[in-house]
């Protein structure tokens, strides 16, 4: 471990815990791990498994300090180090997980303001003061992230949010940023073949094929509104060809990327071979 090998590291690079030990010797577990060795402050943003509610406001990021139950302080353990970066020569370098034991860098950041304090539920789920971080990203270069890896994110807190009390959830709800935040993402888009597009929608005849009702409605050009599905996802190696595409109303779509049931599916590889 050494200097080098942090300063090799790229926003959006991925490690694992060890590797994250490697590169920093920093302790394997916790969301802040202080390095004596590279003289550096991991911390960690972690959205899968944490009762902190990190967020992204513009380009600032609102990150919870330590300790998991009762109030938190400025002076304790981290929390401390974090106040104090700005003078005392640490280098803090940030980390997110947006997929279980997936450390995504993206890069190396400073308090852009004065740390203040919030409530928070605690881990028994009592709420308690916590100390909040505004950080910002040091160098220019912000990652891309996998859209994947943002949309889980949001589904992870989702599920928290149904877990909460009407109480709680109107607090968390009526308190929100209103103006959201943006990341930059990337995914892979599958190029599909426009004929193949237009093959499923005419060969349909402006009739749902699973639930056989006619389009919903007309679009501007005043033609029936049918979106075109691929049977076998393309996202699981479906071809785009006219013996796997259909063309279904926005209901039956979405229930087709909901539940995809055996029964349904069957009834699109019928509608194909008419
Ligand atoms: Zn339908
Ligand atoms: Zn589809």
């Amino acid at each position: 471990m050494s200097t080098e090998a942090v300063s090799n590291l790229k926003p959006g690079d991925i490690l694992d815990n060890q590797g994250l030990r490697d590169t920093f010797g920093c302790s394997p577990q916790g969301g802040m791990r202080r390095s004596h060795e590279t003289n550096t402050l991991v911390i960690v943003s972690n959205h899968v498994v944490s009762i902190y509610d990190d967020r992204w406001i513009d380009d600032v990021l609102h990150y919870t300090g330590m300790g998991s139950t009762g109030d938190q302080s400025l002076e304790f353990a981290q929390n401390k180090t974090l106040t104090n970066s700005n003078d005392n020569g640490v280098a803090v370098h940030l980390f997110e997980v947006f997929v279980d034991r997936e450390y995504t860098y993206i890069g190396q950041v400073h308090l852009s303001g004065e740390p203040y304090f919030e409530s928070q539920n605690d881990i028994e789920g009592s709420l308690r003061n916590v100390c909040v971080f505004p950080l910002k990203i040091t160098g220019d270069i912000k990652p891309t992230l996998p859209k994947a890896y943002v949309e889980q994110a949001f589904t992870t807190k989702l599920k928290q949010a149904y877990r909460l009390s009407d109480e709680e959830l109107e607090r968390r709800a009526t308190s929100s940023k209103r103006k959201p935040g943006t990341r930059s993402t990337s995914s892979l888009q599958h190029e599909r073949d426009p004929w193949v597009t237009a093959h499923a929608k005419r060969r349909a005849g402006g009739v749902c094929q699973l639930c056989k009702e006619p389009a919903p409605f007309m679009n501007r050009q005043g033609e029936p509104y049918l979106e075109v599905h691929h049977i076998v996802w393309l996202a699981k190696g479906g071809e785009d060809t006219p013996e796997n595409t259909v063309a279904l109303c926005p209901n039956c779509h979405r229930k087709m990327h909901i539940v995809n049931s055996k029964d349904d599916v069957e009834v699109l590889l019928g509608a194909c071979k008419l």
